[in-house]
């Protein structure tokens, strides 16, 4: 199986500047040797030249030229003197023996000479006596003077680059590398960090790196990239949310709906039994005194009234909670409704009674239902009648803002154990039933005031007042 090494992008980054960086370095310091080179070379060979011109001056003067070989000092030490007659045969050499000196007109700096008048070479090994030379010829009218000096490793050194130059530049080299190796590093760091971050965006995944990107263009890049990730992915989880509660509350409604209607079985059957027991006996032709069969007939109307008052509570329910904008809206005086709650009050037989006292001086109008704000108001006096046993009723407005008014609705009656307290607002909850069905009540009253408290954008909550009775504190948007 042939496996692929895959360099991160930090080290392919790094390995090519590195490239480019010692190709820029290698061309730089190959291309000052060869500077270097002839400079030094032309320098050495200039000196020769001076020696070769002497010496031709002498030749061509008449005068001895091994005189002047003799008596003058020469540039460099063991330095090889040839002097060539133009036919390129060898006439003077100090160093070789003539008869083992072949003609010297293929020599390269000899060919030079004769072509430019001066000419040399480095470094190439003597045919005569197998050294290595650095010649420099220079061309006269009668001869050509050829002079040489040992091409020793002291020549190769004076010939070779400056250490200096290549020490220089290796350092400046390593020190790019480094300053590169940690430049490619941290952009490589980032890079791999993006990569993180799109692979676990392709599967879903949060990124939740605490360090931030670096402060520049590709880390601002990223960081636009992860806060746009992070954006969307709360807006995913925002509408799974929503899609989570909507499920939740459509199952609890339906939930709601299935208890209710079982409710309103359980509780049209007594209603209906009865009816049919009366109606039975009424029509089944027996004889009946006057007195039994009125009683009967008006039997019927009590349960009859009472089916009558479940099936318009189960329907104002209903519609609240399916209907909600279909429900219309206007400005609704809430001081008219306490007066019309006070007149009826005021009609009521002295045994049953009631005190109404209202503490609220200002007018507070809501923008609501009329008929869904009077009905608040009358479950809770109804109920303060039918079930507290006292005798007053106190109605105070407790706050009226811009948005909002807030009502205290409280009876001095013997309130309701603090454990009951809680299910109040179930439907068909009753405290004590007998009394309950007596006194025609549905078990939804308060389920309807809280829905209709609720409707108008309010809350609602009972407590025992502190004095006896309940109290009940309700807000409504205005
Ligand atoms: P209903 O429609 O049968 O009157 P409600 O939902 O209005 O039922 O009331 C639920 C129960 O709460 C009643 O059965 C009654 O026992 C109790 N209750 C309501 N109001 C008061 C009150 N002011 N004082 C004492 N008990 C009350």
């Amino acid at each position: 199986m042939v496996s692929v090494i895959k360099l991160s992008f930090h080290k392919r980054l790094f390995l090519l500047l590195l490239a480019f960086a010692w190709t820029i370095i290698l061309c730089a310091i190959g291309y000052q040797y060869i500077r270097e080179k002839r400079y030094k070379s032309d320098f050495i060979s200039a000196q020769l030249q001076l020696y070769n011109k002497y010496l031709l001056k002498t030749i061509e003067d008449g005068l001895s030229y091994e005189d002047y070989i003799l008596k003058h000092e020469q540039p460099f030490a063991d330095l090889r003197i040839s002097i060539i007659a133009p036919t390129g045969a060898v006439v003077y050499d100090n160093m070789i023996p003539l008869d083992l000196l072949d003609n010297h007109l293929s020599r390269p700096e000899v060919a030079k000479a004769m072509k430019h008048g001066t000419g040399y070479h480095i470094g190439r090994q003597s045919s005569s006596d197998g050294k290595e030379y650095f010649y420099s010829a220079t061309k006269g009218e009668r001869a050509i003077v050829r002079t040489a000096i040992p091409y020793s490793s002291s020549l190769r050194e004076l010939l070779e680059a400056d250490w200096d130059f290549l020490g220089f530049m290796i350092s400046i080299s390593l020190i790019m590398s480094i300053v590169a190796y940690f430049t490619t590093r941290r952009l490589g760091k980032n890079i791999e960090r993006l990569n993180r971050f799109a692979a676990k965006a392709e599967k879903g995944e949060s990124f939740d790196e605490d360090e931030a990107f670096p402060n520049d263009e590709l880390g601002s890049i990223s960081n636009h990239i992860v806060k746009i990730y992070a954006q969307w992915q709360q807006t995913i989880r925002d509408r799974d949310a929503a899609h989570e509660a909507a499920l939740r509350q459509e199952q609890e409604k339906i939930r709601i709906k299935r208890q209710l209607t079982n409710n309103i079985n359980h509780e049209l059957k007594t209603p209906v039994a009865s009816l049919q027991v009366c109606l039975e006996t009424l029509l089944s032709g027996i004889t009946l005194s006057d007195e039994r069969r009125q009683s009967l007939i008006e039997k019927c109307y009590t349960h009859n009234e009472r089916l009558r008052r479940l099936l318009a509570d189960v329907s104002l329910i209903t519609r609240m909670e399916d209907g909600c904008q279909l429900i219309s809206r206007e400005p609704v005086v809430i001081n008219d409704i306490l007066k019309d709650i006070a007149d009826e009050l005021d009609v009521m037989s002295d045994d049953m009674s009631f005190c109404l006292h209202v503490d609220c001086n200002e007018q507070v109008v809501v923008d609501g239902n009329l008929s869904l704000i009077c009905s608040i108001f009358r479950n809770l006096t109804d109920n303060a009648i039918s079930y507290s046993g006292g005798k007053n009723i106190y109605i105070s407005l407790i706050s009226n803002t811009e948005d909002m008014c807030c009502i205290r609705f409280e009876d001095d009656g013997l309130g309701v154990d603090a454990e009951q307290l809680p299910r109040l607002f179930e439907r068909f909850y009753r405290v004590d039933k007998g009394r309950s069905r007596q006194k025609g009540g549905t078990g939804l009253g308060l389920a309807i005031v809280k829905h209709a408290v609720q409707f108008h954008g309010g809350t609602i909550v009972v407590t025992n007042r502190p004095n006896g009775g309940l109290r009940f504190d309700f807000t409504l948007k205005k």
